[in-house]
């Protein structure tokens, strides 16, 4: 009894290390001093996985906005350069009119007909 009793701490101590191990590797919290990616503007993924998949929809975005911009061009009147009331209207609806990161809608200004994203560090895009 004793010695199975031991054996079975034995396995929950390990799956305890096993776990904090996972637990550093996906925090990547630079507990043992590791280089850390450097700071997103959003303050988002605080691990290098997460934001090399932030990354990815970082391009997304721009991606989205590349979209979107096409689309309110089609949606413009060619001769009178009316430029459609507002995203809806250029049938930007869903996904498409939202950031792919923080689902911040899309601003678009029909004076200039620009669109853009409010997520931080996307103000540019
Ligand atoms: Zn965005």
């Amino acid at each position: 009894m004793k010695t199975s009793g031991r054996g079975l701490v034995g396995v929950i101590v390990s799956a305890a290390v096993a776990l904090v191990l996972v637990f550093v590797f996906v925090n990547g919290s630079g507990v043992f001093g590791g280089k850390q990616a450097p700071e997103r503007a959003d303050k988002q993924g605080k691990t290098v996985i997460g934001k090399t998949m932030l990354a990815a929809k970082d391009s997304v975005c721009i991606q989205q906005i590349a979209e979107v911009r096409q689309m309110i061009q089609v949606a413009t009147d060619p001769v009178e350069e009316k430029r459609p009331a507002n995203l809806t209207e250029a049938h930007v609806t869903g996904a498409l009119s939202k950031c792919p990161i923080g689902h911040e809608d899309y601003v678009y200004d029909p004076e200039t007909g620009e669109v853009h994203c409010q997520h931080p560090g996307h103000e540019k895009y």
